[in-house]
This record gives structure tokens, C-alpha cells and sequence, in this order.
């Protein structure tokens, strides 16, 4: 048992000194992708196609920095009260035009009424990349919905899609570091999101099948705002 604590504690501090690196560099990266983009539109050939290998290699670190760190700001991070509506409403603006650009179909039905205490930075990351992977798995074609409802003081969101699916093996293996069935994938996405949701004291149960499509399933305790003690001053 304390061996899992010392792990779990360690998991912790890597995990946050990787966002804060991760953000520093954010900046240079890309200030440099912009000035190599300016010479790859010049220059042809062999130079041409190295600074597009370039480019494309800035463009896997920037991905893996997305994955960390969407909404991250250099301030030290707030729990709150998260009206899942309003966090949906944000997280929406980002990913139906995606989902449309890449010719899937995105709806939700989210209530206006449920609540739950997180930091909303964090919730917004870990559900954008569930929500990206259900985009990606569509292959250009099909459904994603999304819904939520509370249950049993647990507020429950579902996420399915109609992608491409997933067998036992690789289900078995979602969260793990570097998993990635993309070319293109970091393979950190759903580290992340299961860290965040842990944190959270929330749970998430997977359930897929191949070719036809897959649904997580989120829980976390649920929070009614009248109950709210404010804390003394
Ligand atoms: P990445 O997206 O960079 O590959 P993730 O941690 O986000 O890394 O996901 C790991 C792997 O899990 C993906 O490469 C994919 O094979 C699988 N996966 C995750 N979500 C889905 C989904 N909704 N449908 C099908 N496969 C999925
Ligand atoms: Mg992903």
C-alpha cells in the first residue's frame, strides 16, 4: 500500500512539473515553427522537404503539449464549483467545428442543474481529449453523443461514438503512456484524462467494440450549490 502511495505521489509531481515545462516551451515552439514556415515557402528541393520534416516534428511536440495543456494558465490551480452545462457550452465552441471540419456529427444533452467540484481547466482537458479521440475514430463519418444526468448523488456524463471502435486488448490498455494506435497520436492523451478524473474522485469505465463504436462512461460526486457552507473568513 504505501509502495502505491509513493508511486501515486510521484506520478503526481512528474505530471506537474511536465505541464509546467510543457507550457515554457510553448512559446519558443511556436515563434520557431513560424520562422521555419517563412523559409520552407522560400526555399525548394532537398531544403524544402527537410524543413517540412521539420515542421512536421514541431507539430508532434506541439500535440503533446495540446494534450497537457489546452487552458492551462501559470496560476495556481483552482477547485470550484463546475456547472457541467456551462463547462460543455466551452468545450463545445472547440470541438463541434472540429468534429464538422472532419465530417462527423457531434450532439449533447446536458441539464442545466448538475454540479461538481473540480478545477475547470483540467475538466476541460480531459474531456476535450476523450472528445478528440471519439472525432478521430470516426474516420470523417458518423456520431458522437454526448449526455449527462445525476444519479445516486453522482453526476453520470456519457460520451459515445460510432467510430471505429476498439478490441479487448487495446481497451485493456487506454491509459497507458505512449498507447497510441496513430501516426500521429502522442499516446498521452488518455493519461492525462484518467489523472485528472482520479483527482476529481471521479471514474471512468470504457466500454467498445470493434467497428461499431465506443462509449466511456464519467462519474463524479455530485455537489447541490445550496449546500455549500461558505468557508469562514
Ligand atoms: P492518442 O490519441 O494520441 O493515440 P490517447 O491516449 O488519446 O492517445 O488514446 C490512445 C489510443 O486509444 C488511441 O490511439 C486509440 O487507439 C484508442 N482510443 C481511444 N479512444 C478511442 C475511441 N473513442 N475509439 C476508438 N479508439 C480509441
Ligand atoms: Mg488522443
Amino acid at each position: 500500500f504505501s509502495n502505491e502511495l509513493q508511486r501515486a505521489e510521484k506520478m503526481e509531481i512528474i505530471s506537474e512539473l511536465a505541464a509546467s515545462v510543457a507550457h515554457e516551451v510553448r512559446n519558443p515552439l511556436q515563434v520557431t515553427r513560424g520562422f521555419l514556415q517563412l523559409l520552407q515557402e522560400k526555399s525548394k528541393d532537398k531544403e524544402k522537404e527537410y524543413l517540412t520534416l521539420a515542421l512536421e516534428e514541431l507539430g508532434r511536440a506541439s500535440n503533446i503539449i495540446t494534450d497537457f495543456l489546452t487552458f492551462a494558465k501559470p496560476e495556481i490551480e483552482q477547485v470550484t464549483l463546475l456547472n457541467i452545462s456551462k463547462e460543455f457550452r466551452h468545450i463545445e465552441g472547440i470541438l463541434i467545428p472540429l468534429a464538422n471540419f472532419q465530417g462527423g456529427k457531434m450532439t449533447t444533452d446536458i441539464p442545466n442543474d448538475l454540479w461538481i467540484r473540480g478545477n475547470s481547466s483540467k475538466f476541460k482537458q480531459a474531456f476535450i481529449n476523450m472528445i478528440k479521440n471519439s472525432i478521430e475514430a470516426l474516420n470523417g463519418d458518423g456520431q458522437i453523443h454526448i449526455w449527462a444526468y445525476s444519479k445516486n448523488d453522482e453526476v453520470y456524463i456519457h460520451i459515445q461514438d460510432t467510430g471505429e471502435g476498439m478490441n479487448e486488448s487495446d481497451l485493456a490498455r487506454l491509459g497507458e503512456p505512449y498507447f497510441s494506435n496513430k501516426n500521429k497520436g502522442t499516446g498521452l492523451g488518455l493519461m492525462v484524462t484518467f489523472r485528472i478524473i482520479e483527482a476529481m474522485h471521479g471514474q471512468v469505465v470504457f466500454t467498445s467494440e470493434k467497428d461499431n463504436g465506443t462509449e466511456a462512461v464519467v462519474r463524479f460526486p455530485s455537489v447541490t450549490p445550496e449546500t455549500i457552507v461558505p468557508a469562514p473568513k
